[in-house]
């Protein structure tokens, strides 16, 4: 081992942040990470990383890592063999499943883990636990954008590549901040603007870097992208700029989509939303004339009770466009983790086995029931925000939340907290003691992507391999060998002794990857899935769309308007990433060179407001929802405007935390917590 240690190492990798998709070489020499090195050969990024790729590891090394199982004894925790921690975790949730039955146990998967690692747990779930109760965090972010996207093409997923994106004559972001959010897919799109006359237009609610840069910056009232998505495409359709000979040969229900459209005249949308209907007017226009459209669209879009009818209408707009199933176009939600995609694709839900097949479709189950030697139910399991209202109801008795900080990412954090509270046992599988961790009544400590090897799928569906580059920390282990070891303890032994033999598990009962396998995914090369024969799918749809009858579907979905808040509640607060930060800051918060950047979280109020209400940079204020309060000092601003205020939600404390004050309100098809649809009230405290 000592020899080991004094050697220099050089191992492939894909980033663990972004839903981008970097891949790059990592010098290691024991467990030191020297350096992080792209290359030529990485698809995705070829030599470019942006600052959380190249200096956000150091939490590898943190010293608040998991390094022992540990039991819960009263208020505190102590180090627990393995042994002991298995055993414990059987004969409770055992009990549980005997007593009430696998309906009363929930698993909550990681969008962290890799797609192997997430193929389990849903194994887990619907194997040895016999359940449908199985979710993951695109519950919180994206699942209204797979939602739309299955309504209208059928696959819920990027309909072409970066690439594509790159080489489209017209992006248009709707809530979304790539520079901060996604940074190197930002670079393309820069370059793109800046060297190849791409046009860029962004929608959203704050001024944020490619804003500044765009063509046309258009600020909607919150809520309200269904009515300016629908208004462009009533216009197109009235100016005859559609693409007729696509939508008759393509596309089903035009007609109930155009009396669905009747109502969105520009002055209805001007009204509705603000939005001049000169500009309404200039993005028909800037539409009809590109030589390929791309919408790329983020949590501005989802985390609101319309959330996927919203997605649905970007959908439509560009069926109705002709820019799906061709290159240089389409539709690009940018998923938020790295493996966001991966970990829905993988079946860690609760109406779907991996790949997207449904469990209520019989011949389908019966396919996993062969395989996995047991019944399972044909009604769709409970979802994370329904799992919580089990727990509230006394119905689910346990819970099994792999890699998932959901006391801290969920909606109404407080309620989130008390209901983990209550549940009888929790089991909690995590890198670090986080909020949720705490609430556990066993914790296993996991690994890092660095300690482990696997895939993960990035967000135009591209599958790429990761190598293990370190012995995970500790008594750690990889997640996969955990999930493996507990399951033979309940008496399932699945006998894995690499990753691979769960990716080929995988791939033989999934037909989008019947043609993958670790070979094909041999080194730094990678594969999209997106076809039902199995091949390497880089664009969807150029042999027709997802449905029997390979035509699209105008989804027909109209528009909700947003919940009332009292009047009192009179500010309308956004929220969202910064460039140097990850989601809540669990993994970033613990790298030095990044914490020194970016101190504390603040609150950005626009000029006006600050005039009015006497804040200025620094003021410390309370914000006040009908659910919770935070304190922030305030960052006077021109990247808001008029009522809208902006915190980002990265924050190392209780006391600043953005979903202290979220609700409980949620897009209405898939319970995705409407983050983005809020209004609080603003206390000056103490004016610096
Ligand atoms: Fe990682 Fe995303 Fe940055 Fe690429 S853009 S290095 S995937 S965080």
């Amino acid at each position: 081992a000592a020899m080991r240690e004094t050697r220099t190492k050089k191992t492939k990798t894909v980033c663990t942040f972004c839903g981008v998709g970097c891949a790059f070489d990592v010098w290691t020499k024991g467990r030191e990470i020297l350096k992080i090195e792209p290359s030529e050969e990485a698809p995705v990024n070829s030599i470019s990383t942006c600052i959380k790729g190249k200096f956000g590891w150091d939490f590898v090394n943190s010293d608040q890592r998991l390094t022992s199982p540990l039991i819960r004894k009263g208020d505190v925790f102590v180090e627990a063999t393995w042994d002991e921690a298995y055993d414990l975790i059987a004969e409770k949730m055992g009990a549980i499943k005997r007593t009430y039955g696998g309906d009363a146990i929930g698993f909550i998967s990681s969008s962290k883990m890799t797609n192997e690692e997430n193929y389990l747990i849903q194994k887990m779930a619907r194997q040895v636990f016999e359940t449908n109760n199985v979710d993951n965090c695109s519950r919180y972010c994206q699942s209204p954008a797979s939602d739309g996207l299955q309504q209208t093409g059928g696959i819920g997923g990027d309909t072409a590549t970066i690439e594509d994106i790159a080489g489209a004559g017209l992006v248009i972001l709707v809530g979304c901040a790539p520079a901060e959010g996604h940074p190197v897919l930002a670079t393309r799109i820069k370059r793109a603007h800046k060297l190849h006359g791409q046009k860029l237009i962004s929608v959203d609610l704050r001024r944020h870097e490619m804003a500044d840069r765009a063509d046309l910056f258009i600020r909607p009232k919150q809520g309200t992208d269904f009515v300016w998505l629908s208004a462009v495409a009533k216009y197109i359709v009235d100016q005859g700029w559609h693409d007729q000979a696509f939508i008759e040969q393509h596309v089903n229900f035009f007609d109930e989509y155009m009396k669905l459209l009747a109502t969105y005249t520009l002055d209805y949308a001007q009204e509705m939303t603000g939005i001049s209907k000169d500009t309404l007017i200039e993005l028909a226009t800037s539409i009809h004339e590109a030589d390929g459209t791309a919408i790329c669209w983020g949590m501005g879009v989802t985390q609101n009770i319309a959330g996927s009818h919203t997605s649905a209408a970007i959908a439509n707009l560009l069926l109705l466009t002709g820019n799906m199933g061709r290159r240089n176009a389409g539709a690009f939600p940018l998923r938020g983790h790295n493996n966001v995609q991966g970990a829905a694709d993988m079946g860690t839900m609760p109406n779907i086995f991996p790949g997207y097949q449904s469990v209520t479709d019989d011949d389908i189950r019966h396919k996993f029931e062969e395989a996995y030697g047991v019944d399972i139910s044909a009604q769709p399991g409970l979802d994370n925000i329904s799992m919580l209202l089990g727990v509230q109801r006394g119905t689910l008795k346990a819970m099994y939340i792999a890699g998932e900080d959901m006391a801290w990412v969920d909606s109404n954090a407080n309620h989130t907290q008390e209901m983990l509270a209550k549940i009888d046992f929790l089991v909690v599988q995590e890198i670090f003691l986080t909020t949720t961790a705490q609430f556990a009544d066993v914790i296993l400590p996991g690994a890092p992507s660095l300690e482990k090897d696997g895939t993960f799928t990035n967000t135009e569906r591209r599958v790429q391999r990761l190598y293990q580059a370190l012995e995970p920390l500790g008594e750690a282990k990889a997640d996969w060998m955990i999930l493996t070891e507990l399951a033979k303890r309940m008496g399932h032994d699945w006998g894995y002794q690499h990753p691979s033999e769960i990716f080929a598990e995988m791939a033989s009962l999934t037909p989008f990857f019947s043609g993958c396998d670790y070979d094909v995914l041999a080194g730094w090369n990678s594969f999209h899935w997106g076809s039902p024969d199995g091949s390497n799918t880089p664009v969807l749809y150029l042999n027709g769309f997802h449905f029997p009858d390979k035509k699209a579907r105008f989804a027909l979905t109209d528009y909700i308007p947003s919940e009332t808040y009292p009047a009192e509640f009179d500010l309308a607060l956004d929220n969202g990433r910064l460039l140097e930060q990850f989601h809540e800051g669990n993994l970033t918060n613990k790298s030095a060179g990044i914490q020194h950047k970016l101190p504390e979280v603040f609150v950005e109020v626009s000029t006006e407001l600050a005039e009015e209400r006497g804040v200025k940079t620094g003021t410390l204020v309370r914000l006040e929802s009908p659910y919770g309060a935070i304190k922030l000092r305030a960052l006077v601003t021109d990247r808001v405007k008029g009522t809208t205020l902006y915190v980002p939600m990265h924050s190392a404390s209780h006391e600043h935390a953005i979903n202290v004050l979220t609700g409980n309100s949620v897009d209405v098809r898939t319970h995705t917590p409407a983050y983005k649809q809020m209004k609080v009230r603003m206390h000056i405290l103490e004016v610096e």
